[in-house]
């Protein structure tokens, strides 16, 4: 694709738009503009245009311009609601100080498309300029209504400071690197983070580039607000129907949902099991005087499950030595004796839950710091003083239904 055939055929530059829909409502809420042209061999993506920077920004813009106003014409007759997704690479925005962009969305604002319904999509990968002069315009352009949107998440993991700084008001999140199973692993503890931080700043998670039903599932269950890719619709030359997926993503949904709570059973039904088996031990042990030895009992009462027993303070600081089961057996850790565990995440949140229910809990699922091995942790309140902490072995988790 030749950039100057292009340029001098303004007339084939055109926009297609992807539709993108809410889990709130399972419905079309807005579209992703993307550049196309119709050329010899068919309809072609502008993609790599936009990207190639040995291509002059003046003619960039021009091809860029060509399909806002194209788009923004035709989105007049949408529902007023609905959102429109622009894409802009920060270099090219800046390029007139980003007075062209805000005069474009200006025109159309005349013609019923107000400046609340436009996400700017902004790619900052090449970005040479000033950040403080980017911020800046970004954050006049929200003066206007405007909302920023952050770009192909997922690929890199290193925005996270750039995240921060801009309180974007949507996370796009790729797919795409989902793929590749051998980096699942790592995609799915960043993706948590992003969820969280997302949440924390008040973001909403956009997944993008969904394929297969799976990927759909998955971007529900971590906080997906909005999904968008080939296996809801593909971009096309005309909008669709607001509600055309209404029937099919309201069953899936169920789907979902059943699936997670027959998973969230079965992890209360362990907990509850432990529980139980905990109690037991302690309706026999009202206080504990014997630390060692009672990590001995309460590992053969919960052998196959646990790896590493130990008993904390409501502080913190660990009252008895760890209890390690090694392949000849189970040995003492004394060098543990005394350490504080306060600063874990949710350390002495758990303990007041314990002290106020007076029921052990069981934890996430994360990587343990020593063995490297996905665990989950029961934790139980003894006595006031007294508090259990069990780790599950992996072998254990994976073998029960539900626990991983
Ligand atoms: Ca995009």
């Amino acid at each position: 694709m030749d950039a100057l055939d292009i340029l001098t055929d303004l007339e084939n530059v055109f926009p297609y738009f992807q539709p993108i829909f809410s889990a709130d409502e399972h419905r079309v809420i807005g579209y992703e503009v993307l550049g196309r042209y119709r050329g010899s061999k068919g309809v072609v993506s502008l993609g790599p245009l936009f990207q190639d920077e040995t291509i002059p920004e003046e003619f960039r813009l021009e091809v860029d311009y060509e399909i806002l106003k194209k788009a923004l014409e035709k989105a007049i007759h949408l529902d007023q609601d609905i959102m429109l997704f622009i894409n802009r690479d920060a270099d090219l925005l800046m390029h007139s100080d980003g007075e062209q962009f805000l005069k474009t969305l200006h025109d159309y604002e005349k013609k019923g498309i107000s400046l609340d319904r436009i996400v700017l999509e902004i790619t900052e990968r090449n970005y040479k300029g000033d950040i403080g002069h980017l911020d800046h315009l970004l954050n006049y352009y929200r003066t206007y209504g405007i909302k920023l949107a952050i770009d192909k998440l997922g690929n890199e993991s290193s925005r996270l400071d750039r995240i921060g700084q801009l309180a974007p008001d949507i996370l796009k999140v790729d797919l795409i690197s989902m793929r590749s199973t051998a980096t699942a692993y790592n995609f799915n503890d960043i993706l948590y983070s992003l969820s969280m931080l997302a949440r924390k700043i008040g973001a909403s998670l956009l997944f993008e580039n969904i394929e297969m039903v799976h990927q759909l599932q998955y971007a529900w269950k971590n906080g997906g607000r909005f999904y968008q890719g080939y296996y809801l619709q593909k971009p096309a030359e005309q909008f669709t129907e607001r509600d055309i997926l209404k029937e099919k993503l309201r069953k899936e949904c169920h789907q979902f949902i059943v699936h997670e709570k027959k998973k969230l059973e079965s992890l209360y039904q362990v907990t509850l099991e432990f529980n139980e088996k905990v109690n037991e031990f302690v309706s026999k042990n009202r206080k504990i005087s014997d630390y060692e030895g009672s990590l001995e009992h309460l590992a053969r009462l919960l052998d196959g499950a646990a790896f590493r027993l130990y008993i904390c303070d409501e502080d913190g600081f660990q009252k008895s030595p760890n209890l390690f089961k090694k392949e000849e057996g189970w040995s003492l850790q004394k060098e543990y004796l005394q350490k504080n565990w306060s600063w874990r995440p949710y350390f002495l949140e758990n303990i007041m839950k314990m002290r106020i229910n007076k029921k052990g809990i069981l934890s996430d699922l994360y990587t343990d710091i020593e063995t490297g091995e996905t665990i989950r942790t029961f934790s139980f309140p003894l006595n006031a003083e007294d508090y259990l902490f069990v780790d599950l072995s992996y072998n254990y988790l994976y073998e029960q239904d539900g626990l991983l």
